[in-house]
């Protein structure tokens, strides 16, 4: 054990979520008294740390690693960076052992992602340089889900960064890789099974049609194949379409509404007044032509509903402002993550009922329960994830607001959804409850992984206790974050609710 006074040559002071810190290259920080204030406790003491929590080491909720970073490396270059343990000794702090990752550049670290990266595209090149080459083959596999959700954008920064990744070697990471290989291919069935699914998938071939099952066992030596399928482009709609539509409900409908309003400061398509209230729907070409008039119609009182024709890509759009597709002969959007015919979204925001949401209560959480086989043992057994948050009206939130990332950063006061005792707790009676569903689950605890040579928190073998790795889980769950199927989720009411930050549109009945 190396002492916090000991080992370091730097010294430097940084600033971090309204505390200043001291950190020293050793990986060890220092907590100043606020000026002016009483000193606590922790106060300026040096410290590695006062808890492990999945492997990482934490000083009064905060990842250590994260202040190290910021002292060592700077802020991350953007909200999306996460912390990498170059080592991936998630309790090596070191400032060189850390490096700022996106959150794709850190998924494709994962060996196993990797592996099947590999196996699709022929390389993580080839994914990065055409994304788009997994495009139609959504359903054969879950775990396309996330891939084909990555921008070309994205894929190509990650690109232009993946030489500089990959050369800064983890330093056991070619024999520890090669282990984790040899470990899924000879030792793991658990692991083998997690490839079967290769068995049911030809490798992507330059075919319009599907491609015939394949036969033979696959082979990890494929080259890469590229294909592209583009997409029928649809027609773009236009204005005057889109006039059409509006005007032809404002006359069912009886609304008094005047077209292309206008005034000294701003303007929109179509004003719908009833009553006192003043409704506006206007069309743009882009989100940004959007994000410049609304705001300016909103001041003036008036409830604007945007509309992107077209969008190239879908964005999230921070505002009242929707895109709107083509769906054969009738326009449609999209509200709260379900596709809505352009006229009952029309009315039902006439009528106040898309409603714009700035907090959400969190009562509930969905689960998914995922049968594995043990690695040691070869018994099935089960683990979990939490697939879906849920407010007291049974509108779901998805994982982004309690992935890791905000996990670690500590952003949102959200309990822990993964190892957390009340989650924990909820789970065994769930499973207690329903003996139905005959759901077997080992012990979480802390338990040592010979494969990364550190102990974590993680689900086990009821049987042997054996661990559940971490490369194993993440990859799992990599193939859950777009399970959909109803029949999976379960639903788990929490005791102690909580509040999440949301900016979300929902519709009401
Ligand atoms: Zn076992």
């Amino acid at each position: 054990m190396i002492d916090v006074n000991q080992e370091y040559t730097r010294e430097l002071k940084c600033e971090y979520k309204g505390e200043r810190y001291k950190v020293r290259d050793n990986g060890a920080v220092l907590r100043m008294t606020r000026e002016g204030k009483p000193k606590r406790p922790k106060d300026d003491i040096w410290t590695f740390g006062d808890r492990i929590d999945r492997g990482y080491a934490w000083f009064c909720g905060e990842a250590v690693h994260r202040i190290v970073a910021i002292a060592f490396l700077g802020e991350p270059p953007t909200k999306q960076h996460v912390v990498d343990h170059i080592d991936t000794n998630r309790q090596n702090n070191r400032p060189e052992n850390l490096r700022w990752l996106t959150k794709l550049e850190n998924i494709l670290l994962n060996p196993i992602t990797k592996a099947k990266i590999e196996y699709w595209c022929g390389s993580v090149e080839s994914f990065l340089a055409d994304p788009s080459q997994l495009r139609g083959h959504e359903n054969e596999d879950a775990n396309f889900a996330w891939m084909r959700a990555v921008s070309p954008t994205e894929a190509q920064n990650t690109l232009a960064n993946w030489e500089r990744i990959l050369s800064k070697p983890r330093p056991e990471n070619k024999s520890r890789g090669n282990a984790i290989e040899e470990w899924i291919f000879e030792h793991n069935s658990a692991y083998k099974n997690d490839f079967d699914f290769l068995k049911s998938l030809e490798p992507i071939k330059k075919e319009e049609t599907p491609s015939p099952v394949a036969k033979n066992e696959p082979t990890f030596s494929l080259k890469s194949v590229h294909v592209i399928t583009e997409k029928p482009k649809e027609q773009p709609i236009t204005k005057k379409e889109f006039m059409a539509t509006l005007l032809e409900i404002c006359e069912s409908e009886g609304w008094d509404y005047k077209k292309y309003y206008k005034t000294t400061t701003w303007k929109t398509d179509l004003l719908i007044t009833i009553g006192n209230q003043r409704i506006a729907f206007s069309a743009y070409n882009s989100a940004k032509n959007a994000a410049k008039s609304l705001p300016l119609i909103e001041q003036a009182g008036v409830k604007i509903f945007g509309l992107v024709l077209s969008p190239k890509k879908d964005d999230t759009l921070n505002f009242g402002c929707f895109n709107l597709h083509r769906n054969g002969n009738t326009l449609e959007t999209t509200i709260a993550k379900t596709k809505l015919p352009f006229d009952s979204f029309v009315k039902k925001a006439v009528k106040d009922k898309v409603i714009h949401l700035t907090t959400a209560k969190i009562t509930a959480v969905d689960v998914i329960f995922e049968q594995i086989e043990c690695w040691h043992c070869h018994k099935p057994h089960f683990v979990f994830y939490t697939r879906y948050l849920v407010d007291k009206n049974g509108t779901r939130y998805d994982d982004d607001y309690f992935d890791n990332e905000c996990i670690e950063n500590n952003e949102l006061n959200i309990p822990n959804l993964q190892f957390g005792n009340e989650i924990l707790e909820l789970v065994k009676k769930y499973i207690n409850e329903h003996p139905e569903k005959s759901i077997i689950m080992g012990e979480v605890k802390e338990r040592y992984s010979k494969t990364s040579n550190q102990s974590y928190i993680s689900f086990g073998c009821p049987n042997c206790d054996a661990i559940v790795g971490d490369w194993f889980l993440n990859d799992l769950e990599m193939s859950l974050i777009y399970e959909t199927d109803e029949n999976r989720m379960n639903r788990i009411q929490l005791m102690t609710p909580f509040e999440i930050p949301v900016n979300d549109w929902i519709i009401v009945d």
